[in-house]
């Protein structure tokens, strides 16, 4: 192995030790904390009083800086395949979100309101073949965006994790006939070598 390659190969344990040492002083429940707390102090996506939906939720380190964010007022619905130990103030549905019931039962948790944020961090579990991993993170994105264009508040935003390849530009086309703006965000929790990246989509056409 090359020098720099081993080197990178160091520093990239090193900061995986570092947000995972960090959650756990800090109380998250994971260090993808960090990936949202650093666009929050960027963006100021989250505000007092928000409905925001998480996508891909589990275990709940975004859920827990949303929830702390949003406050009493506010109101945050998560789902995820896997089981999630609960979030104080947090609804939870449990299932896969490619499934129509899994969507219908979101749609009826908003029957009669909207949300202002919709924040996806859904990654498919990885086979390691590049093309079909990013696939399904592409499609998964697209579930998303679906969401939004039902449930989204006219102004409102979507932060959606996405692995860069095959499908990805389109996706980003589609996102700007959505949104007003979109932006690309990679945080430095964000493993450097990782191909996901996230797009932020704000100003919903509605
Ligand atoms: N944001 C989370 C946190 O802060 O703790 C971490 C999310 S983790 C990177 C990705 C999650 O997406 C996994 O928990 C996985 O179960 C979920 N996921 C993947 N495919 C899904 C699907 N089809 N429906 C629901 N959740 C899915």
């Amino acid at each position: 192995m090359t020098k720099s390659k081993s080197s990178s190969g160091w520093m990239q344990r090193h900061l995986t030790d570092q947000y995972v040492q960090q959650a756990q002083r800090d109380g998250y429940r994971s260090r993808a904390s960090y990936k949202l707390l650093e666009i929050q102090a960027r963006d100021r996506l989250i505000k007092p009083g928000m409905s925001v939906i998480d996508l891909g939720s589990a275990p709940g380190g975004w859920c827990q800086v949303i929830a702390d964010i949003v406050g009493i007022k506010g109101r945050v619905v998560a789902v995820d395949l896997l089981q999630m130990d609960p979030v104080a103030d947090v609804e939870f549905i449990q299932g896969d979100f490619t499934e129509d019931k899994i969507l219908e039962r979101m749609l009826a948790l908003f029957e009669n309101s909207r949300a202002d944020l919709v924040v996806s961090d859904m990654a498919p579990n990885i086979s390691g073949i590049k093309s079909s991993d990013t696939t399904k993170s592409i499609y998964l994105a697209e579930l998303g965006l679906d969401l939004c264009e039902r449930l989204l508040e006219p102004g409102g935003a979507f932060l959606v994790k996405v692995f860069q390849g095959e499908g990805f530009d389109q996706f980003l086309k589609d996102m700007k006939t959505v949104f007003i703006k979109v932006s690309t965000r990679k945080p430095k929790a964000s493993r450097p070598k990782s191909r996901e990246m996230y797009l932020l989509g704000t100003g919903y056409r509605g």
